[in-house]
């Protein structure tokens, strides 16, 4: 069986055939597969997609196709400019290529699928190409599930911002979180009031007029474009962010009041206590416990900090609204009174907050806070792996291909 065949089976085009194949350099490792235009078949230009009369030919190109058996693969073919009507003089579009590109679209697709699961670089090693050829297939694949995509029937979107690279540069990042559709939909540079503004430009008026529930963290230029632009949606702060704040005032007071002590001479007690007192209790080790244990019987600030987070646990139990606003009152009384000042901040923050907050009862618990955090999750991950990320776009790139749920272009045959 030839090559040809294989081609003609899973790669086929219905004005084009493959001539020869062969080895073309000297230590035998690279695959030309020589393609023609099927006689009387006219050229079609590339601008409007209408066939059009030959004008004339260009040189030789070459299209890297996926490498067969650790050989590379090439198609071969003499372009031709078409004489358009409409267009005037344009060259012609090839059904395996796509614009400048030096990789088929093939092998673009397969590419991006695999980088999906590996680094970019591992992506490269493994079919012998380059770092920036992977990320040229990964960004034309995302450019066209970017324009494919469907964006009508978002009820619900989740808004979060991370930082990425060195320093303090942040991406704004928002989810549809509807039960049907979790995905990334947008990115942007910094978290500002232009940044979220543009969203909404993007997303349109009578997009963001449908949304139902927006779900964000209390970062104040959120706050300020959410109900500006969609003010009409149940405004939701994600539980998520509330208990990092309550953990992270808890972490705050350990941390201080170990290094009190220390400095006073007095027995480390607090040494190694962090996780103890910012883990769920189930998901405590043996020895966790047993430390816990001990603490508790001392009556320390990071003591009764932690007894006051723990208590926070149940605001999330209630069903009604207003019976977890009383809850909530009654707490941050309580943390008021507990001269614990990183609590009190936080207290403080949450009576600002309340309509807010309450707002997650009256959505009905609809968005859990294990949604966000699953996709900050995987952003973190995307970001990590990419250590080839000092630009934003790659970054953007990158996360809109793993996290988009873009579609793809239908392929006739699968090469994975
Ligand atoms: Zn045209």
């Amino acid at each position: 069986m030839h090559i040809k065949t294989v081609l003609n089976k899973c790669h086929k085009f219905k004005s084009f055939v493959y001539e020869q194949v062969e080895f073309v350099d000297k230590s035998e490792t690279l695959i030309e597969v020589k393609v023609v235009a099927r006689a009387n078949a006219k050229a079609v230009c590339s601008d409007c997609g209408e066939s059009a009369s030959l004008y004339d030919r260009l040189g030789v190109r070459r299209f890297e196709f996926i490498p067969l058996w650790g050989y590379r693969v090439f198609f071969v073919y003499i372009m031709r400019r078409v004489n358009c009507p409409s267009c005037g003089v344009t060259v012609e579009r090839v059904p395996w290529g796509s614009g400048k590109r030096e990789l088929t679209t093939t092998y673009m697709q397969f590419l991006a699928h695999w980088g999906r699961k590996l680094s970019w670089q591992e992506v490269a090693e493994t079919f012998r190409t380059s770092w920036p050829k992977v990320f040229c297939a990964v960004e034309y694949m995302v450019e066209w599930g970017l324009k494919e995509r469907e964006l009508s029937g978002i009820t619900a979107i989740g808004i979060d911002e991370v930082s990425w690279s060195k320093g303090h540069k942040y991406l704004t990042l928002v989810y549809q979180i509807d039960s049907h559709c979790t995905r990334l939909l947008w990115i942007g540079r910094e978290r500002t009031v232009e940044t979220l503004s543009s969203f909404f430009h993007f997303l349109g008026e009578s997009r963001s007029q449908s949304l139902r529930y927006i779900c964000s963290d209390m970062w104040k230029p959120y706050l300020r474009v959410i109900a500006e632009k969609a003010g009409q949606a149940i405004h939701i702060l994600d539980r998520f962010h509330i208990v990092a704040m309550v953990n992270k005032a808890l972490d705050e007071v350990r941390a201080e009041e170990h290094r009190q002590m220390q400095k006073d001479g007095h027995e480390p007690l607090l040494t190694k206590s962090r996780w103890c007192l910012l883990k769920r209790k189930e998901n405590l080790t043996e020895r966790q416990e047993t430390k816990l244990k001990d603490l508790l019987r001392y009556n320390l600030r990071s003591v009764r900090a932690y007894l006051l987070k723990e208590d926070f646990n149940g605001f999330w139990e209630y069903v009604s609204a207003k019976w977890a606003g009383v809850f909530l009152d009654r707490w941050c009384t309580r943390v008021m009174r507990s001269r614990i000042a990183p609590l009190k901040k936080v207290a403080g923050t949450i009576r600002r907050h309340r309509g807010l907050i309450l707002n997650w009862f009256k959505a009905k618990k609809s968005f859990s806070s294990g949604i966000v955090e699953g996709l900050n999750n995987k952003v973190k991950v995307t970001t990590r792996k990419s250590y080839g990320f000092r630009t934003y776009k790659c970054a953007e790139i990158a996360l809109y291909h793993v996290l988009g749920k873009l579609p793809e272009p239908k392929m006739t045959h699968s090469f994975r």
